[in-house]
């Protein structure tokens, strides 16, 4: 039976999410690529660097499916035309920025890995990008948004975490900033557009504060999911969070390595102060 996420509800304002940590590689995804090249995409272990918190009373949502077999951090207009046998039949996307990620092959469903592989070696049906959608965005934006929507209702404001881990370095065909090495963590808000930027700059402080080299809005100011969920005029706020994956895990073999047990408390640290943080008085 194909399960394509795992929710926990809450009891705090806090909203987390994970949409890239899914390693449950569905059977009729049909890639010709090297399943090792796909798992790199994953942000493989996010969901145990936060394992603790549905016990802190944050909602969790967490996707299984795999980043490549469908990316929930896409909008549904993001379409790359190229993999498909026949026109697409909803509305595509035309935004430049938009267009140069498509164009890369990293779209809704991708078209080649971050090192460039073509993923398939054959044209996608409609019919079955359809079906990723119907199987996989459609259940995980409705938890996400039900779960915002509860922690508003229940608080007055909901904080919401998108929670992501970025390779040490970005890869060749990585779609911003190919090659960059990156901070240990980036934290982003689209420019001050999906959350306070107060909000944020305490987040960038706790975790300069532990230590560790933090950017902001550089070079991930967050995708869809903090676009459609934040909106800091209504005290829905939401903040992408990338980690360096060089902090919990061998980058080759994929296992968590001695450094993400220290990296955990420094997560429940950041995740305790948002508990405490109510944007209204920022
Ligand atoms: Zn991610």
């Amino acid at each position: 039976m194909f399960s394509a996420l795992l929710t926990t509800a809450g009891t705090t304002p806090l909203v987390l999410d994970s949409p890239h940590s899914g390693t449950a590689y569905p059977a009729d995804f049909d890639h010709a690529c090297d399943p090792l090249v796909l798992r790199r995409a994953e942000d493989t272990h996010v969901e145990k660097l936060y394992d603790f918190a549905p016990a802190l009373g944050v909602a969790w949502v967490e996707a299984l499916f795999p980043r490549s077999y469908l990316d929930a951090n896409r909008d549904l207009t993001e379409i790359d035309q190229a993999l498909l046998d026949a026109p697409w039949p909803g509305p595509v996307a035309t935004d430049a920025r938009v267009l140069s990620k498509v164009r890369l092959g990293k779209g809704l469903i991708w078209r080649t890995t971050d090192e460039g592989t073509p993923l398939y070696a054959r044209k996608l049906t409609v019919a079955e990008v359809q079906a990723r959608i119907a199987r996989c965005w459609q259940p995980y934006h409705a938890a996400v948004k039900a779960a915002i929507d509860a922690a508003h209702a229940r608080h007055g404001y909901s904080l919401h975490l998108n929670c992501h881990s970025m390779p040490a370095v970005a890869s060749r065909f990585a779609t911003d900033f190919p090659g960059l090495a990156h901070a240990d963590f980036v934290v982003g808000d689209r420019d001050g557009s999906t959350a306070a930027a107060a909000l944020s700059a305490r987040i960038v402080e706790h975790l300069r504060g532990l230590g560790y080299d933090v950017a902001y809005n550089h070079p991930y100011k967050g995708v869809e999911l903090v676009r459609r969920y934040g909106d800091p005029a209504q005290q829905r706020h939401s903040v992408q969070l990338e980690i360096n994956r060089k902090l919990y895990m061998d980058e080759d073999t994929l296992a968590l390595h001695a450094g993400a047990e220290g990296l955990k408390a420094h997560l429940r640290s950041l995740v305790e102060l948002l508990l405490a943080t109510d944007p209204r008085s920022l």
